[in-house]
């Protein structure tokens, strides 16, 4: 990573962790419903009464220590003691607790004598969703009561007696279930997680890569989550309480799906074996589709379908954890992002799973820890992908590099390594304007007859050599035009004395460095000189220079000769007078 990159990382993620700090902080009244009233006894038997009114179990069936876990066979009771109310001012009026299967729920309002009046509801019948993952059954009249028995008949998961709990609606605003400071945090939750929505968006239709796309699923079905889990799509959305325990799941294994596509394809590639990629994809896989079978509302699932639901993802999280362990032994860098994150994910999602299995986990700071997993998730997330903006512009710019080197090479003469008539012509404009205003053609005398003596391979390092003595020049340019002819662009000061330096020094070199030639071989050069104001276009000042340098083959060869071009300015005013005094005079 560079290093304006990593401090740009480290940047974003302490302001992460410390919105996450606050976002959690700020969720803490979660927990804290002042009148909050659980049970003190809970029993299990295995009848279903069917009927109106239930027969309550014998009292050597009920257990008032610790907390009702156990999902019945037939019916799950719990009792509200007179201990339990002694605190409360007001009577309850609500019972609630957390969103779930069941056949039937039976409210039954004690009195010393027993049973004084009870209500019964079926799955149909809830129509009130209250904050957090909860509905709501209102009580019936709680006058002389002393106490409340709830029958949970054909109960699917733990949590609807776990999470159980009395509350009282004093007015409008005391909300039931979780608070109503706690759900604002939320709702602000949601809109942070919807900005990076818009951000990879616009990211996709410049990269168009697989992995933005995942990142973007996941990120979609993590919103749903928490607007699914606390209860904020009920404010937005009219659905029934089956329906709404098929979304909750649905939001709880599409992230996991989504996520692990972001993982395989974000990583860099060979990192993981092709083995393991499939295995991967296909545990997110399957773990979707068990997840989903063991929703399906079918009696035979249900005793032991809630724990197969929840340990459905642990084999998904084994993998993962076997294929970052893979990617960064294979020296992959983007494997740190995917790690922190899914760790954070991993942790919260067994908390929340623990505690809806009743393993002794009350209380909401599972849901505070995942959803700030959440957060963290998206926000890693993010910088994951500008991170792999930042390789992309990289890896673009070394291919531009090299682009640029294969340019060059199309515009060289293989022979000899320098410039070619191409280059010339594609660089003659750039060239004048950085002050190379002479041009000289150079042209090997009787070159033909050094091939017919000595052989082509003589002819050819001949000709090296010559390339090597006008590259010599550090104000000058050569270019092999084809043949043995040459054309070198000139700048700076003494151009007729260095043009015939260079000239001369054809001879001599070729005479120390070629082997088996026995005459020297000279060569003949036409050089021409026009500066700003003069001739500019290539193929004039090159015709010119030819026709010098056939002046100094018509002439003998072995010479060079040169012209200038004048440049007409016109004399100024005062000096256009005095010269027509002096005519007149
Ligand atoms: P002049 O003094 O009038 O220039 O005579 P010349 O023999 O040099 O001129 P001419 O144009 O008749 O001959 C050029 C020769 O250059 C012809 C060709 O065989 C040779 N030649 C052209 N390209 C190459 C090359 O790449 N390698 C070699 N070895 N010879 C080449
Ligand atoms: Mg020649
Ligand atoms: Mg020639």
């Amino acid at each position: 990573m560079s290093a304006p990159m990593k401090s740009a990382a480290i940047h974003w993620a302490t302001k992460a962790f410390g919105a996450v700090l606050l976002c959690m902080a700020a969720l803490l009244p979660i927990t804290a419903h002042a009148e909050d009233v659980r049970p003190g006894c809970w029993a299990a038997t295995s009848t279903v009464s069917g009927g109106d009114d239930p027969v309550l179990p014998r009292t050597d069936r009920w257990i008032c220590d610790g907390q009702a876990q156990e999902i019945a066979r037939g019916t799950s009771w719990l009792f509200f003691t007179p201990a339990d109310f002694a605190m409360l001012d007001t009577p309850p009026d609500h019972f609630v607790t957390d969103i779930g299967r069941f056949e039937r729920i039976h409210l039954i309002v004690m009195d010393a004598s027993g049973p004084l009046r009870s209500r019964a509801y079926s799955m149909r019948d809830v129509g009130t969703f209250v904050n957090g993952p909860k509905f709501a059954l209102p009580l019936p009249d709680m006058t002389r009561a002393t106490g409340l028995v709830v029958a949970i008949e054909k109960p699917w998961s733990p949590a609807i007696m776990s999470q159980a709990q009395l509350q009282t609606r004093h007015d409008i605003d005391d909300a039931l279930g979780w608070s109503n400071s706690a759900m604002l945090v939320l709702a602000l939750l949601v809109g942070l997680l919807a900005t990076p929505l818009a951000y990879n968006a616009a990211f996709y239709r410049i990269l168009r890569e697989p992995f933005v796309l995942w990142m973007l699923a996941a990120e979609i079905s993590m919103l749903a989550y928490v607007l699914v889990s606390s209860g904020l799509f009920h404010h937005i959305v009219d659905v029934s309480l089956p329906v709404s325990v098929s979304i909750s799941a649905l939001t709880l294994f599409a992230p996991m799906l989504f996520s692990t596509g972001f993982f395989l394809s974000y990583l860099e590639e060979r990192t993981l074996s092709e083995t393991m990629h499939q295995l991967l994809m296909s545990t997110a896989i399957a773990t979707g589709i068990v997840g989903a079978f063991f929703c399906l509302p079918m009696e035979f699932l249900r005793p032991y379908g809630h724990d197969l639901f929840l340990g459905a993802p642990v084999p998904l999280l084994v993998a993962v954890a076997a294929a970052c362990v893979m990617a960064a032994r294979n020296g992959s860098n983007a494997v740190w992002f995917q790690a922190a994150s899914w760790t954070a994910l991993a942790v919260s999602a067994l908390a929340v799973m623990a505690r809806s299995s009743g393993m002794g986990i009350a209380g909401a700071w599972p849901d505070i820890l995942l959803y700030a997993a959440i957060f963290a998730h998206v926000a890693i997330g993010s910088i994951a992908v500008v991170y792999r903006v930042d390789i992309m512009r990289r890896e673009r710019e070394r291919v531009n590099a090299r682009l640029e080197s294969l340019t060059n090479l199309i515009d060289l003469d293989p022979l000899t390594g320098i410039f070619n008539r191409r280059a010339l012509e594609q660089r003659f404009a750039e060239l004048r304007s950085d002050g190379f205003h002479a041009l000289a053609v150079v042209d090997l005398d009787h070159f033909k007859q050094v091939n017919d003596r000595f052989g082509h391979t003589v002819g050819d390092r001949v000709l090296q050599e010559v390339a090597a003595v006008l590259a010599s020049d550090k104000d000058a340019i050569a270019f092999r035009m084809g043949g043995e002819e040459f054309v070198i662009m000139l700048r700076g000061a003494q151009i007729q004395q260095r043009a015939e330096q260079l000239r001369r020094a054809i001879t001599i070199r070729i005479a120390n460095e070629v082997d088996g030639i026995d005459g020297p071989i000279t060569a003949s050069m036409g050089l021409i000189e026009s500066p700003p104001g003069g001739i500019s276009s290539m193929r004039q000042l090159y015709s010119q220079a030819d026709r010098l340098l056939y002046e100094a083959k018509y002439s003998g060869r072995n010479r060079l000769i040169t012209e200038r071009i004048q440049v007409f300015t016109p004399p100024s005013r005062e000096r256009r007078m005095k010269d027509r005094r002096r005519e007149s005079a």
